[in-house]
């Protein structure tokens, strides 16, 4: 009987045929109510509609049969193996069907002679019948005498959506839970989508929307189930898009609401940039100071991404921004993913910054709790002015006396949540992100939607593109030769692993291993070094210095060094196994040489034999080095979930939008979320949606607070 009081929000483990066992199987992929349930999409649909005879079945289709059970029984092979078979026949001829390990349909009498039964399953050739047709393993549903027809079941005789199984919840189960929660709701679902963008856009409303896409009627084409275009699953793959792009549409409204340090462009800050540059900036580099400057110096806060390829020369745009909150009196903290960029980024601020009176400091985990303690109690008194650090930077206890601008770099490698964390640290600084990584533009509008965006497109001069040639495995010593006439010129080089301990199941050179054999054999001659992540951290700094300073000529590494290792002179990288790593990450990795004038090399040591997918992703590395192309590459390999890899927290977790099928629902759905934010149907439609979103932006989409 249907409860009346089951809602959405009502826990899965009330609904009929959820006892503790499936509850904490569902609980166990983040479903919990009855609204998550509902929000797990059939990934495809099977046509089970149109029925054909026995006699015209095509060994290898799979399709659908309905006919009657003629005889049925297990039975024993000499191995002692099970089969329970059974025979069944329509008007046209007989079938055969076997399940193996099937003791139960005997046991239970599942069939009986005279029942009539939909088989679905693959068609195939009984080997052992001369001619016969048979089913092994076919899913099967017995219709009951009112079935006849097969009007209501929910297997066969319809279009049947298709679940990927959840643990040991299959298809049938899962179409089972999600017809009873419809059934028990029986139409009571809030539509939360406000009623003038329905109305609008011609949406399908919220419960006719989710009855449609699990169970779709006759009226919907299969094609458009397919590809996820029925007017049902738009209606839903538009309500994610929309939600999250009003969502961050709202959050960055509040935040341009909020008051920010307003500074200022003085003579003394020109003077400043001009002391401390290096080189002429980069007509991008210009452009891109002036948008941050220009937000810098507005009363509201800056949220800013500054997207520019490896090598672009982000970082010198980033410290011309610090030194304009510096000259106007503020703290600046700059915040690295891995202690070796933030190791870099610090030794190479301090010695720009020398000729100017501020104190620039390095925050790691890896140095003395007296040390840290000592440098946290400076930085809360304001005699620290530029922080620079990893994560350590994010903990509760660093407090700033007068924080006012935050940059963090290589963005893709931290939470969304972190971000946020450092922002509050102070009276809200400005925020300045940077990225490496060149985002797909579907993934910059989600991901990035609450902030500017700055771009540097163009690298600075006299860079020549880097040449990157693939190797097989076993012309490793070809490389070497290589390696070893470059060094030998003055260059120095980088040789990558993607391990660094020996591990017995994969077959990967330890690069510890390998270092020796470099060392002592390959490069007798030259000074090589050992970068990973695991030293101590005097030694990786150590290790980095004298590699900048030219002593150490080969510096065998691993990922460590993948963002932001600068040092102009190295002119060959080396990547051994290189098919186990992703698109970006190679791209990243190669992006530690043809930083200065001299042409570069990049040769990628690859062991075969290699699936399709590596394929096509050293094919793109070795023919590209366009950091877009890749990008895009990448995410299609990859999919949005692992593009980021699997520390990344700021993607959306969608349930039925893909923002690789679904881009061009993700600009509809955007635009009409910003427009609704500025123009809503009333005043009472926008605060009622923002009351929805601030419950559930957090937990369904896992992004940080509508702030
Ligand atoms: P990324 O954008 O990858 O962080 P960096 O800021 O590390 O790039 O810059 C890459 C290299 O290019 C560095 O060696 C930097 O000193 C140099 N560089 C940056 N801008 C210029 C420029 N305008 N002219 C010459 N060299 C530059
Ligand atoms: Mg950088």
């Amino acid at each position: 009987m249907p409860t009346p009081k089951l809602t959405l929000a009502s826990e899965v483990k009330y609904l009929k045929g959820v006892g503790p066992a499936r509850a904490e199987i569902l609980a166990s992929r983040g479903i919990r109510t009855v609204e998550d349930l509902l929000y797990y999409a059939p990934f495809r649909y099977e046509d089970r509609t149109r029925l054909t005879p026995i006699r015209d079945l095509i060994p290898g289709q799979t399709t659908t049969v309905l006919a009657n059970v003629l005889a049925c029984g297990l039975l024993r092979t000499r191995r002692g193996l099970h089969i329970y078979d059974l025979g069944a026949t329509d008007s046209s001829g007989m079938l055969r069907c076997k399940w193996f390990h099937a003791l139960y349909l005997e046991r239970q009498k599942v069939f009986r002679p005279g029942q009539r039964v939909f088989f679905y399953g693959k068609v195939e050739l009984d080997p052992f019948g001369s001619g016969n047709l048979q089913m092994v393993q076919p899913q099967f549903e017995i219709l009951t005498e009112s079935e006849a027809t097969g009007k209501d079941s929910l297997e066969v005789g319809r279009v049947v959506p298709i679940y990927e199984s959840l643990g040991k919840l299959g298809p049938r189960i899962l179409r089972r839970l999600m017809a009873t929660a419809l059934a028990w709701l029986d139409g009571a679902i809030p539509d939360r989508l406000p009623q003038s963008v329905r109305h609008k856009n011609r949406l399908l409303d919220r419960p006719t929307a989710l009855r449609e896409t699990h169970f779709p009627g006759q009226e919907q084409r299969l094609e458009d189930l397919l590809r996820f275009r029925s007017p049902a699953q738009v209606r839903l793959i538009f309500e994610e898009f929309f939600n999250v792009s009003a969502g961050l549409v709202l959050k960055r409204r509040k935040a341009k609401a909020s008051p920010g340090v307003e500074f200022r462009v003085t003579a003394s800050v020109r003077e400043s940039i001009k002391q401390i540059l290096p080189f002429h900036p980069t007509a991008a580099q210009k452009r891109v100071l002036k948008e941050i400057a220009d937000d810098m110096c507005s009363p509201r806060p800056m949220n800013r991404l500054l997207q520019g390829d490896v090598g672009s020369g982000k970082t010198i745009v980033a410290i011309q921004a610090a030194i304009l909150a510096l000259e106007n009196g503020y703290q600046v903290a700059l915040m690295a993913p891995t202690e070796i960029l933030a190791t870099q980024h610090y030794l190479y601020i301090k010695n720009l910054l020398r000729p100017l009176p501020y104190g620039v400091e390095l925050l790691i985990s890896g140095r003395k709790a007296a040390e840290k303690a000592e440098l946290k109690r400076r930085i809360a008194e304001g005699n620290v002015h530029f922080v620079v650090g990893t994560h350590a930077l994010i903990e509760e206890d660093v407090k700033f006396a007068r924080l006012g601008l935050v940059v963090v770099d290589e963005q893709h490698r931290f939470g969304v949540m972190q971000r946020y964390r450092l922002i509050r640290k102070g009276v809200p600084p400005d925020v300045l992100v940077m990225t490496a990584t060149p985002i797909p533009r579907t993934l910059a509008l989600t991901l990035y939607g609450d902030l500017d965006f700055s771009v540097i497109d163009e690298l600075p001069p006299g860079r020549t593109p880097i040449e990157t040639r693939l190797f097989d495995e076993r012309e490793r010593e070809r490389a070497f030769d290589f390696v070893r006439e470059k060094v030998k010129r003055g260059g120095q080089a980088y040789v990558v692993y993607p391990v660094i301990e020996e591990s017995g199941k994969l077959d990967l050179r330890p690069a510890v291993r390998m270092y020796e054999h470099l060392a002592r054999v390959a490069f007798p001659e030259f000074s090589v070094g050992l970068l990973h992540g695991r030293l101590p951290s005097e030694e990786k700094e150590s290790v980095m210095q004298r590699f900048k300073q030219g002593e150490i000529r080969v510096l065998v590494s691993t990922t460590v060094i993948e963002v932001g290792m600068d040092v102009p002179n190295a002119t060959v990288m080396v990547v051994e196994h290189a098919e186990r790593f992703g698109l970006a990450q190679l791209h990243q990795l190669r992006g530690r040489v043809g930083r200065g004038s001299g042409k570069s090399y990049c040769l990628a040591l690859a062991a075969g034999p290699r699936n399709e997918v590596s394929e096509e992703r050293l094919r793109t590395f070795v023919e590209t080095t366009d950091g877009f192309r890749i990008a895009e590459v990448d995410l299609k390999l990859r999919g949005p979930g692992e593009f980021f890899g699997t520390r990344q927290w700021g993607i959306p977790g969608f349930h039925f939008a893909n923002l690789l099928r679904d881009q061009e629902i993700l600009e509809w759905a955007r635009a009409e979320g910003t427009e609704f934010v500025e123009r809503p149907g009333s005043a009472a439609e926008l605060d009622a949606f923002m009351v929805y979103l601030r419950a559930e932006w957090p937990r369904r989409y896992r992004l940080a607070g509508v702030a």
